[in-house]
């Protein structure tokens, strides 16, 4: 009687679809949004800087992403670093290879609108879940960027020249493993994870909640020239 009499209290409504939830979405939200679930890793699991998406940017997954993003959800981010792990662990990923987890940072600017960084609550959720070190401040964006949706290539790069600097509590003897919550077309993955390397350390790859496909991006306004390229950094860069 306690335990349903708690587990009622507890009840809160989901983030996604506002029904009264004991869990941080209901049921129905976590069936549809596991529709999403990539089934072959593999293909982006290559590369100078391999990609391990939870999901496809797609319909409810792209939506709770804005839920928590735009709606002051935090709790998503970490509940997406928890099935991150589960799906980091069934994958037997990088088993003997001691990881630290590097969030992708905000500027201070957006962090204050937002009050948080999804990725850090991303990767918190992950580093929790598999008992990994973390470091939150290993990144530091020193530059306020415009969105790069619409933006080519080379614009891309532009934009993130000079973003990010080396911050603190990264360990060297650890290989890093980057964490955000979208992954368009590795431009900032790309430029987060050079930075690191050009300050001689490891870094091992990124993990998302999700992927962008080819697709989404031919049919979104970025130019060609950059489609190729991302295809290409996301395949054999
Ligand atoms: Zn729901």
């Amino acid at each position: 009687m306690w335990r349903s009499l708690i587990s009622f209290l507890w009840q809160q409504p989901c983030p996604c679809c506002g029904r009264v939830s004991p869990k941080t979405i209901c049921r129905d939200c976590e069936r549809r949004l596991k529709a999403w679930e990539v089934q072959q890793r593999q293909r982006y699991w290559q590369g100078s800087l391999p990609l391990f998406p939870w999901g496809y940017y797609q319909q409810d997954l792209k939506r709770a992403i804005a839920t928590m993003k735009y709606n002051n959800h935090p709790e998503l981010g970490n509940l997406f670093g928890q099935w991150l792990a589960r799906s980091w662990l069934e994958a037997k990923m990088a088993q003997h290879l001691p990881l630290q987890i590097v969030p992708i940072p905000l500027h201070r600017d957006k962090l204050q609108s937002r009050g948080f960084n999804q990725a850090v609550r991303i990767a918190q959720g992950f580093c929790r879940a598999l008992e990994l070190p973390f470091a939150p401040q290993g990144l530091i964006r020193q530059r306020a960027t415009q969105s790069m949706f619409q933006l080519s290539l080379r614009e891309r790069q532009a934009n993130l020249e000079n973003a990010f600097h080396l911050g603190k509590g990264l360990q060297r003897e650890r290989w890093l493993l980057l964490c955000d919550d979208i992954y368009t077309t590795g431009t900032t993955a790309q430029t987060a994870a050079a930075v690191l390397r050009e300050a001689g350390y490891k870094v091992l790859g990124i993990i998302t909640v999700a992927v962008v496909t080819p697709n989404q991006l031919a049919g979104s306004t970025v130019k060609a020239t950059s489609i190729k390229a991302s295809v290409h950094s996301t395949t054999a860069p």
